[in-house]
Order: structure tokens, then C-alpha cells, then sequence
């Protein structure tokens, strides 16, 4: 079967960054999508199009087709009261917090001086290239409810 829309993928992937250093993988058949759906990046979506199970490639993705160039405007000071007190606050630190629109977003902690907290609302791979090494391992067509709801349903489920 063709990867097309509404088609859910198996994929097993690595990624890494330009330095060879691997930032994310999966290659035990967990992670699958919805095909046209923007459940994953454009840059890797357009270039599994039209592919089938047992095809191997590489997709190197610039970042206006992954997660968008890093944006300072993103970057902000906050008082350090607003997190708990008892909580340890330091660089490289992540959360996540409700963006404007009710999505859920990361946070990263860029420093500390004194009582004020910087934090970069840039995702953490946003202004990367980012470098796929990904194999398809099935194809099937979407369920009727997966294509209402946007995103795959097995084998892991999806929490509703
Ligand atoms: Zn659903």
C-alpha cells in the first residue's frame, strides 16, 4: 500500500542533528501517524508521500519545513514567583505550559539572574536542520473515526 492521505504509517526513524548526535528514534514499531493530517513535521510528511512498506530513506529537513527558525520574540523574562518556590530553577530546564491558543507548548528555562527567569517558548528544535534515516514498515488505510479525529487510534491508543 501507498502512503497517501489517510493512510496510517508504521515508521521505524532516527533523527539526528548535523553533528551526527541522535536526538530522537524509534525502531520498535510505536510510533505511527496520520498521513496528510500534520500530525508530523511537513519536510518528513511531503517526502513520505507516495512511498511503501519497506522503502528506506534519508530526508534532511530545513527549519521552515520542520519546527521554524528559532524567533527571539519568543523569549521572555518572567518574575521567579510564578514557578513554586520550592522548585529548583536552572538553565536547560523544560516545561510545558498552555500556549495562546490552548496548545500545549515547551518551555525552556534560558538562564536566571537573580529573581527574574528567562524562558524560550522556541521549540526545542526550531532554526535545526534536522536528519531522518526512516524506514516504512506498514501502511493501512485510517479508520473513519481516525480521520474525523485527526490522529491514529492504535496500537498504543490515544488519550481522549
Ligand atoms: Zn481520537
Amino acid at each position: 500500500m501507498t502512503i497517501a492521505e489517510n493512510k496510517v504509517v508504521t515508521l521505524h526513524y532516527t533523527l539526528t542533528d548535523d553533528e551526527g548526535t541522535i536526538i530522537d528514534q524509534s525502531d520498535d514499531g510505536s510510533f505511527l501517524y496520520l498521513h496528510g493530517a500534520s500530525n508530523i513535521i511537513p519536510g518528513l510528511e511531503n517526502a513520505l508521500t507516495g512511498k511503501t512498506t519497506g522503502d528506506e530513506l534519508k530526508v534532511t529537513v530545513p527549519p521552515e519545513e520542520g519546527y521554524g527558525e528559532r524567533d527571539d520574540a519568543r523569549r521572555e523574562n518572567v518574575p521567579r514567583e510564578m514557578f513554586p518556590a520550592d522548585a529548583e530553577i536552572k538553565a536547560g530546564m523544560q516545561f510545558h505550559a498552555e500556549g495562546p491558543e490552548g496548545e500545549m507548548m515547551t518551555v525552556t528555562v534560558a538562564g536566571v539572574e537573580g529573581d527574574t527567569v528567562i524562558i524560550d517558548a522556541n521549540h526545542p528544535l526550531a532554526g535545526m536542520q534536522l536528519n531522518f534515516d526512516v524506514k516504512v514498515i506498514e501502511v493501512r488505510d485510517a479508520l473513519a473515526e481516525e480521520v474525523e479525529h485527526g490522529h491514529v487510534h492504535e496500537p498504543n491508543g490515544h488519550p481522549h
